[in-house]
């Protein structure tokens, strides 16, 4: 079955081709909205030309988007119909830079190929398992009920292809641990028996840990104290969204960057590595305890799986659990599931690479074949 796998932005599309395992085609149309690439329409019809040369005489047989709210309807991936595209337009106020997105690229699609089978895939869906003690912020009910504010946590697309991958490396059938994946954005989840539990983002994906230019957690009066200083809305949106985390902390939000500059004696970049990895050991040490204990912390995303560095940083602080890396193994480079800790280790430390987009792809082609 051939899926196209479209991540939709408010300016760009990315996408992918897969038979399977197999991508056959993949690419990014950027500028949507200036004079070549007016609209999604038109990006869709560069799309349409770069896959049917890639594909010959086949053709696509489903489409997956990634969509990032799927609020409290959503838990599962769903075949897309008028009512459900209406329904992630309805979430737009959670999600204000992304559900647009979301819904232009599926009417685009729908207008283009009226036939093909369109699927969702909720970034929010794998975390609809989530106690209420751990969803809900301790604010008036009102707010919940009028607003929806509420955690609904994100990456789970990621978090579940993960949390299925280091269960088959450790040879049970549902995984318990923590999974962090640390890429631009970066979120801590906490699995138990293969559900989510607990996780770090919450509303929106600013919540929890130092992400590239995204502050993470913060004490919410610094909002109200910087309100009372003059900033407005935006200025705040800028500041916690574009400028703040890594990009903050040290000019940029790229941390290979950050690591070089780190191991080349620069202190600053050190300072935000401490910060990093510190926050995300505190989240550890909590979500072990959410758990009932761990059997494994799992390491996943750009940094996740590239950043030795990073990895022994959190782990140094994990002392206290019995965690302890393999010096040498923590040092390979590999695209591989492995194991990175000593056999002493209290419990492994696992890195597992995610791919979010085989991982859209097979829940199309399981919504597709089941309907
Ligand atoms: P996203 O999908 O969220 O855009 P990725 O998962 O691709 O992000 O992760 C991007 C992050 O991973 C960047 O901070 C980048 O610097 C970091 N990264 C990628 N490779 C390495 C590496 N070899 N060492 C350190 N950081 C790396």
């Amino acid at each position: 079955m051939i899926i196209l796998v479209i991540n939709s932005g408010s300016s760009s599309l990315k996408y992918q081709v897969r038979d399977g395992d197999d991508v056959l085609a993949e690419g990014l149309v950027e500028r949507i909205g200036e004079a070549e690439v007016p609209d999604h329409a038109a990006a869709l019809d560069r799309v349409d030309h770069e896959v049917a040369e890639a594909l010959g005489d086949r053709g696509i047989d489903a489409v997956g988007h990634r969509v990032v709210h799927g609020g409290e309807r959503f838990s599962e991936p769903v075949l897309i119909d008028n009512e459900i595209t209406r329904a992630i337009e309805r979430l737009n106020p959670l999600a204000p830079l992304h559900n647009p997105a979301a819904v232009t690229g599926i009417r685009a699609i729908t207008q283009k190929w009226p036939d093909l089978p369109q699927v969702a895939v909720f970034d929010t869906a794998f975390h609809r398992t989530l106690p209420e003690y751990a969803w809900r912020y301790a604010l008036p009910d009102e707010l919940y009920r009028t607003h929806g504010i509420r955690r609904y946590g994100f990456h789970g697309t990621s978090h579940a292809y993960v949390a299925r991958g280091a269960a088959e490396l450790l040879g049970v059938d549902a995984f318990t641990g923590v999974i962090a994946h640390l890429g631009n954005g970066a979120s801590v989840t906490a699995v138990r028996d293969g559900e989510s539990v607990d996780t770090s983002m919450g509303l929106t994906p600013l919540e929890g840990l130092v992400m590239g230019s995204r502050s993470g957690d913060l004490d919410p009066s610094i909002l109200l104290f910087l309100l009372r200083e003059g900033y407005t809305e935006k200025e705040l949106n800028e500041l916690l969204n574009r400028n703040s985390g890594l990009k903050g902390l040290t000019g940029t939000n790229d941390m290979r960057s950050v690591s070089e500059a780190a191991e080349s004696g620069d202190k600053r970049a050190q300072t935000a590595i401490d910060i990093a990895s510190y926050r995300l050991a505190k989240y550890v040490g909590g979500y072990h305890v959410a758990v009932g204990g761990a059997q494994a912390l799992v390491f996943t995303a750009g940094i996740g799986e590239n950043d030795d560095n990073f990895r022994s940083s959190v782990v140094g602080k994990l002392g206290a659990l019995g965690l302890e890396l393999d010096a040498e193994r923590n040092a390979e480079r590999s695209r591989r599931a492995r194991v990175i800790s000593t056999a002493a280790s209290a419990f492994p430390v696992l890195v597992v690479p995610t791919d979010e987009e085989a991982a859209i792809a097979e829940a199309t082609a399981g919504v597709v074949n089941g309907s």
